[in-house]
């Protein structure tokens, strides 16, 4: 068996399960040069097949869970829980071209990516055993990205990530005793005070939240109650792309240089539950704390989950905003920044 190992272990003391898959260890640091050397790049052997395409959804070489993985040994000793690695790891690969961010990728052609993200949402959430479809976005080497070539990723899992039951049980708990979403509600009082909102288009806004725990964290909310991705019409599809393009030119005007951060999706689940409580969102978290300085998750983050903000988030609110608007006019975006 050797490195082959492939399986969900349960870690007892923090109730989650961890992704075992020793098969990842042996994945290449790839090259991010175009052409024969990048494998999302038209004509590589694996996008050859597809043909002529504009966005890409194609399985991960190096997938930490697979459909139809073989039943694990039992734990030794039995106090262990342990269960089969299922699920599915795709990549979305967004454009053709080599080089950039979501800005970069037309408002169109992004709106498209955001149709592929639904698609595959509600495809893999119809699988019996899928209980959460994690879709993300890791951008830069400082977030240990090997490839360049833009693409977001695909999880779907055969359980509910811990961090998505800590926030419906808040979303729960807070609906129980308000009688209404939290996120709505959130959303109502900031839209008032116009405080931390970034920037506003018709269906989206996207806000520098108050519990921010890393820098510059943005987050975007439909400003409609749906509880997932596939509830967007036509015009909050345009609106999400719109959204997620000045997200990252916001990134990329605050240091004048392309910003590595993560992306994540936060759905409800697949596992056929009522969760009509939950809001949809979109998370974004930026390493870098000054132009020169990443915040790294140590001590405190890693060992306590504590989070430390260095710095003010009102201040860096400020900074944000204008980045923001630098970048609205630079990519002609619908929305714009609210009052002062
Ligand atoms: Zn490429
Ligand atoms: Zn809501
Ligand atoms: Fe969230």
């Amino acid at each position: 068996m050797g490195d082959l190992i492939n399986e969900l272990r349960w870690n007892p003391l923090l109730g989650h399960w961890i992704i075992v898959a020793g098969q990842r260890a042996k994945r290449p640091w790839r090259p991010s040069t175009a052409g024969e050397g990048c494998p999302f790049c038209p004509g590589s052997p694996e996008t050859a097949p597809y043909g002529d395409w504009d966005v890409l959804t194609l399985p991960n070489k190096y997938p930490a869970l697979i459909p139809n993985p073989e039943e694990p040994e039992p734990p030794e000793p039995p106090i262990y829980r342990n269960m089969a690695a299922r699920g599915y790891c795709e990549v979305v690969v967004e454009t053709p071209k080599h080089q950039g961010d979501l800005h970069n990728i037309e408002l169109e052609h992004l709106a498209k990516v955001v149709r592929t993200f639904i698609k595959e949402y509600v495809r893999l959430s119809s699988i019996d055993f899928v209980k959460y479809v994690a879709i993300f976005r890791n951008k830069g080497k400082e977030i240990g990205v090997s490839l360049t070539h833009p693409h977001s990723q695909i999880y779907a899992l055969p359980f509910i990530p811990p961090r998505i039951q800590v926030e419906l049980r808040n979303f729960r708990e807070y609906y129980e005793k308000a009688g209404k979403c939290l996120l709505c509600d959130i959303m109502d009082k900031e839209l008032s005070l116009n405080k931390r909102i970034i920037y506003v288009n018709n269906s989206f806004i996207i806000i520098h939240p108050y519990y921010a725990m890393w820098p510059y964290e943005l987050h975007v909310y439909p400003r409609r109650h749906i509880t997932s991705i596939d509830f967007l019409n036509r015009d909050e599809v345009t609106d999400l792309a719109d959204a997620l393009r000045v997200a990252t030119v916001t990134y990329e005007n605050l240091f004048n240089r392309e910003m590595p951060y993560i992306m994540v999706m936060h759905n409800k689940p697949s596992d056929g539950g009522e969760y009509s409580y939950y809001h949809f969102h979109i998370e974004f978290y930026q390493p870098y704390r000054e132009p020169d300085k990443l915040k790294y998750r140590a001590g405190a983050e890693t060992g306590f989950w504590v989070f430390t903000y260095d710095g003010n988030p009102e201040t860096k609110r400020d900074e944000l905003r204008n980045a923001c608007s630098k970048g609205v006019s630079r990519i002609n975006a619908l929305g714009g920044c609210i009052g002062k």
